[in-house]
């Protein structure tokens, strides 16, 4: 199908776009890689009666290591420019992992960081990876610029902390601290499919060798990506053996509130978050002995 009728503008700063959204807010829509925007609009499923491109904003694309070896990554940054960065790789293993499970090759070199936080799909890899980096969004609006903690902002089904008239401009992440380990696991029937559940996960030891702090983000398990907090909680102090990614897989099974759909029914949902659990707090354990 074809899109509604848009009016179509290509601003090339950010000012410029913020002042097209202040104008329009409730009638416009961003338009980063188009890849979720545009399917949205042939199947009418969004009717944006506007359309800002910022492709051609240069300065909201970019990876920035800062001195205490945090990344800084604008929206607009295509999603295999992530992917493929050695800064990602060494500052934030956790997403570089998780790069190649978003959908395939072709999207990837159009999508953009930005867009799928924007978006906020429960089922999709970022907000999920996000979540349990602890990374912060930059938003930018008619009134200045604030930063949300990305557990301040995500929802509901496609819903965000972002106002009709802010945009996303970037995205901060933490250096991973020593002695930490991460993983990312997911089920799809194909890979490059949207999952039917995944975990990402990060494990931080302390120097008696017990965790010290543990984050689990899930997605395709509830209206939106949510953090298993009580899963997280209940490894801290412990020494992340086997019979403790148990409890904490049966505690996160417990916490999400997945619906059935034509692809798997909830209860699969929370079985396979049993197994996924247990098999990411796993294998980020033995991430950390790995590096020693
Ligand atoms: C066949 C197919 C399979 C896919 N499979 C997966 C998958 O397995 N996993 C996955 O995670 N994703 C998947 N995707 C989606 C893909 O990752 C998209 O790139 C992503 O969801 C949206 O990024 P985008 O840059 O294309 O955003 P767009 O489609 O341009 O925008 C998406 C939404 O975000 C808003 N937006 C974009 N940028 C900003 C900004 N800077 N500030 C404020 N609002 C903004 C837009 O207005 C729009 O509402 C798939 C897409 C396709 C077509």
């Amino acid at each position: 199908m074809k899109p509604p009728v848009f009016e179509y503008h290509a601003p090339g700063s950010t000012d410029e776009a913020l002042a097209l959204l202040g104008e329009h807010a409730w009638e416009a829509k961003i338009l980063a890689g188009g890849q979720s925007l545009v399917p949205a609009m042939n199947f009418r499923l969004a009717s944006p009666a506007i359309l800002i491109d910022i492709n051609g904003v240069d300065e909201l694309s970019g990876i920035e290591t800062a001195a205490d070896g945090s990344l800084r990554i604008g929206a607009m940054t295509r999603q295999n420019v992530v992917e493929s960065s050695d800064q990602v790789r060494a500052a934030a293993p956790l997403l570089h992992k998780a790069m190649p499970w978003i959908a395939h090759p072709q999207i990837r070199a159009r999508g953009t960081l930005g867009g799928s936080i924007a978006h906020a799909d429960p089922a999709a890899e970022l907000p999920a990876v996000m979540l349990a980096l602890g990374a912060e969004f930059h938003a930018r609006g008619p009134s200045g610029e604030r930063a949300i903690p990305a557990d301040e902002f995500f929802f509901g089904l496609l819903m965000t902390a972002l106002a009709p008239d802010e945009m996303l401009t970037a995205i901060s992440i933490p250096a991973q601290a020593p002695r930490s380990g991460t993983a990312f696991v997911e089920f799809a029937r194909r890979h490059g499919d949207y999952a039917l559940a995944g975990v990402a996960v990060t494990l931080t030891l302390g120097s008696d060798g017990t965790c010290e702090s543990a984050a689990l983000g899930l997605l395709s398990v509830s209206e939106a990506p949510m953090l298993a907090v009580q899963a997280a909680s209940a490894l801290v102090g412990t020494a992340v053996e086997l019979s403790d990614a148990e409890g904490a897989a049966e505690l996160a099974a417990g916490e999400i509130d997945p619906t059935g759909d034509l692809h798997a029914s909830a209860d699969y949902r929370r079985h396979l978050v049993r197994v996924l659990v247990r098999r990411a707090v796993v294998e980020a354990r033995a991430g950390i002995e790995d590096r020693g």
